[in-house]
């Protein structure tokens, strides 16, 4: 069912990020795999239309492997967006991507199984080149804004995408530290990729919040509750200051190669 609602900037984000959406109102969508994680806010931030989506759901009810990624980006895509933002919390594999500070990545290593992760099962054949699975244009959008709001910013990283919900053995976060790769996650995938499938730009912000197992020596002692309470709220703070900082420099008529992947995908 297509909506007459319609925004130009798709946002990923936990239930805090409401705050960020002026004049919001919540629309429901429902597309042909199913329905998205939740309904939508639709909305303004910085006089730009934003459709803004929770993608574990309002209330964090849907684990990461359980995510109908495909249900949430074909709403993005029937909503209008053009160009998604897609902030992740993620663990770090390295000493010198630091808990606090932010990356915008550049390559995406797959290591999730069984989940969907098309929308073309034929009988049309479709390769989609994904060899820089980041819109060129929003990465350095991006860079340029979490540095004016002087946060401590990666402007390159492999993140590796792990199935879930357990997370790694440390011989796996050792593996996959040794490869060179620099952060872990359990959402990036297939939702970045999915992106490209229907021609949408999207940018990832990795938000650094521990270090993974792996990284023996590393992780200081245990953090209370209240403490990790207390650093995801104040980053959850600079997300949205960030959010808000890059959707105020996207130019929504602007194109981009990733607004044509499909020329020359199919035979
Ligand atoms: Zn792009």
């Amino acid at each position: 069912m297509q909506t007459k609602e319609r925004a130009d900037i798709g946002v990923f984000g936990g239930s805090g990020f409401y705050s960020l959406i002026e004049n919001a109102r919540e629309v429901e969508v429902e597309t042909p795999y199913g329905s998205p994680s939740d309904a939508f806010a639709l909305g303004e931030i910085a006089g730009k239309k934003v459709a803004f989506l929770p993608r574990h759901g309002k209330a964090h009810r849907i684990p990461p492997h359980m995510i109908n990624y495909r249900a949430n980006m074909w709403a993005m895509k029937s909503l209008g967006v053009k160009r998604i933002i897609g902030p992740t919390a993620c663990g770090s594999l390295t000493k010198k991507v630091e808990p606090g500070s932010m990356v915008v990545a550049d390559q995406v290593v797959d290591r999730t199984t069984g989940r969907i992760d098309t929308f073309y099962d034929g009988p049309v054949t479709t390769h989609v080149s994904f060899a820089d699975p980041y819109c060129p244009q929003l990465r350095p959008i991006a860079i340029e804004a979490l540095k004016s709001l002087n946060i401590n910013t990666h402007e390159h990283g492999t993140i590796v995408v792990v199935q879930g919900p357990r997370f790694s053995t440390r011989s796996e976060s050792k593996w996959f530290a040794s490869a060179g790769w620099e952060v872990i996650n359990m959402t990036q995938y297939p939702e970045c990729y999915l992106a490209r499938e229907l021609e949408m730009c999207y940018v990832n912000i990795s938000l650094i919040t521990d270090y993974d197992v792996g990284l023996e020596g590393l992780e200081g002692p245990p953090v209370s509750h209240h403490e990790v309470i207390e650093v995801f709220n104040r980053n959850n703070a600079r997300v949205k200051g960030a959010i808000s900082r890059i959707v105020e420099k996207i130019d929504v008529n602007g194109t981009c190669g990733c607004q044509s992947a499909l020329q020359g995908a199919r035979a």
